[in-house]
């Protein structure tokens, strides 16, 4: 369980990220974050693995009080934690299974990583991520070759290779065309469902929000003004997370009741 409780992080500037944020989220859960820009979804989810620092409160994951980590038990603890960006952070000169077989690059000895020297099942267990992201087919192709979404798929999978308990993405679809998008938001939903890994993602698209997962959390200025199952979202609680601005056209859900 991740449980935040009473969350402020205080930029060195003086912005505030978040205020006073108190909330738990189980095991397995499918959480969508909007909001609008600025409104610190990005800081919510980077607070999780410790990529940014808190300034007030507690948060605690899996009974571990995050803020005490250090030294090795950070770095065990952050490895139980996938990270997918916007950008995918792909070594895009390499192969696909080149690419998902870093991830397990801080567990080997450094003889190994130097001369990229992998076990048959590291291969297998690669080439399963790849499967299940359905982009078998392209492990040997460059990720300079494979669409934004193909690419976003590798990074998914480099992922799924770390054996991770949560995955946070900042943004996972914002680079990609309509479809595309709705391709990768559908793997992240498998996933869940399959591995009952947490998935908490950080979105513009309000309505792939409602499609994809199950519970939405609304933020504005820093501060949680919806929490709840994403079947409970009417335009009322929308126009309350977007106050004061338009939210675009094509962004806009269409939400009954
Ligand atoms: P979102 O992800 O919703 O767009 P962010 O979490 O990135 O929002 O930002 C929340 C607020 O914190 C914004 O006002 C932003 O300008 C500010 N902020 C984010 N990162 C920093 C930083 N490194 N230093 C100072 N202010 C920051």
């Amino acid at each position: 369980m991740i449980s935040f409780r009473n969350v402020t992080k205080v930029y060195p500037n003086g912005v505030v990220g978040l205020r006073h944020v108190t909330l738990d989220i189980q095991q397995g859960e499918f959480v969508a974050i909007i909001g609008l820009s600025g409104a610190g979804k990005s800081t919510l989810i980077r607070t999780i693995n410790r990529m940014i620092e808190i300034t007030e409160g507690e948060l605690v994951v899996d009974d571990v009080d995050v803020s005490k980590l250090k030294g090795k038990a950070l770095r065990l603890f952050r490895r139980r934690i996938g990270m997918i960006f916007q950008s995918f952070n792909l070594i895009t000169r390499s192969t696909a299974i080149k690419n998902v077989l870093t991830s397990l690059v801080p567990d080997m000895p450094w003889y190994k990583t130097l001369f990229g020297i992998y076990s048959k099942a590291q291969k297998i267990a690669s080439l399963e991520a790849l499967d299940k992201v359905g982009i078998l087919e392209k492990a040997y192709t460059r990720c300079d070759q494979l669409s934004g979404g193909q690419q976003q798929r590798v990074a998914l999978a480099r992922t799924l290779n770390q054996k991770p308990t949560i995955i946070l993405a900042d943004e996972p679809v914002a680079a990609l065309d309509p479809i595309t998008a709705k391709m990768v938001m559908g793997d992240f939903a498998k996933i869940n469902e399959e591995t009952n890994i947490t998935i908490l993602i950080n979105i513009h698209h309000v309505d792939l929000a409602l499609d994809y997962a199950k519970r939405l959390i609304g933020i504005r200025d820093g501060e949680i003004v919806y929490d709840g199952p994403v079947k409970n979202v009417t335009q009322e609680i929308l126009d309350e997370i977007y106050k004061g601005k338009d939210i675009p056209k094509s962004e806009q859900a269409d939400v009954q009741g």
